[in-house]
């Protein structure tokens, strides 16, 4: 079985130095890390995670920050990490699709290698779900056929840094909007796999995944067999890296003693194939 974690956040040594005077630049940054005991990881720092976890690989993307040119930074070396890990990295690119930039970026690096976009804050990066740069972005990578990764939030429960106003609700309405648009919704969208349980909403999510990230944290761990009921095709294992270890992650995941199949589909499977709807031609 080849696990892949579907969620990680790399950022590249400029970053990194430039940490304490991001802090009052980018506010949702600062939400994030201005606690110093906030990790933020590189490259290097992924590939030995992903070593000690045993996966095959992970999904890589920086940080969606609100400036175009700090984008950019993150997915110049999000894409170089790729094209050196030997296939261990799959590159996404961060954009801000509220700011003129954000499409030609997506376009630039859609055609530089990026497998997919994202992850998106659109509540971090300021605007909502409805925005019409959000809307453009979603055609552009449905004509891409690439994947779309989205940070929404559950409406109910304990408040912390970075959860925001978008969930389940909203992130229906942005599906039905872009019905052949590839869209990931992180944080297990919110909730939005517990209502597909009503078939019209099920209709509606044919092309939604949902990815674990920050389970553990949100969660209690029968999640994962339940919405592998509801959607065994369309949820992606993923740690949320660097919050926590992609080994961490997996363990807890391994323990829950899932059918086989289940398990190596939710592992690895439903991304891989994901990912190989969208290697056409571009
Ligand atoms: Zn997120």
């Amino acid at each position: 079985m080849q696990v892949l974690d579907a969620h990680t956040h790399i950022v590249p040594p400029e970053i990194l130095a430039q940490r304490e005077q991001l802090l009052s630049r980018e506010a949702h940054f600062a939400a994030l890390y201005a606690d110093p005991r906030a990790r933020l990881a590189t490259a290097d720092d992924l590939l030995s995670a992903l070593g000690h976890a045993g996966a095959r690989g992970a999904l890589a993307f920086g940080f969606a920050f609100d400036d175009p040119g700090l984008c950019r930074l993150c997915n110049d070396y999000t894409l170089a990490s790729a094209a050196e890990s030997r296939g261990l990295i799959l590159p996404f690119a961060v954009v801000n699709p509220a700011t003129p930039e954000g499409l030609r970026e997506a376009s630039r690096c859609l055609a530089a290698g990026a497998l997919g976009l994202g992850e998106l804050m659109p509540f971090g990066q300021g605007y909502d779900l409805d925005h019409p740069g959000l809307g453009h972005l979603l055609e552009l990578a449905c004509e891409a056929n690439a994947p779309v990764l989205l940070h929404v939030n559950e409406p109910l429960g304990h408040a912390y840094a970075g959860k925001g106003p978008h969930g389940p609700a909203e992130a229906l309405c942005l599906v039905q909007r872009h019905p052949y648009t590839d869209i990931i919704l992180a944080h297990w969208g919110g909730g939005l796999c517990f209502y597909e349980l009503m078939p019209e909403v099920r209709a509606a999510c044919t092309r939604v995944y949902y990815d674990a990230a920050a389970s553990g944290y949100l969660y209690d761990d029968a999640i994962y067999a339940c919405a592998m009921q509801w959607a065994p095709e369309r949820v992606l294992w993923g740690s949320d890296y660097p919050l926590i270890s992609p080994r961490r992650a997996l363990a807890r995941v391994r323990a829950l003693g899932l059918a086989p199949q289940a398990e190596a589909a939710l592992l690895g499977g439903n991304l891989t194939h994901l990912l190989e709807k969208g290697m056409g031609p571009r």
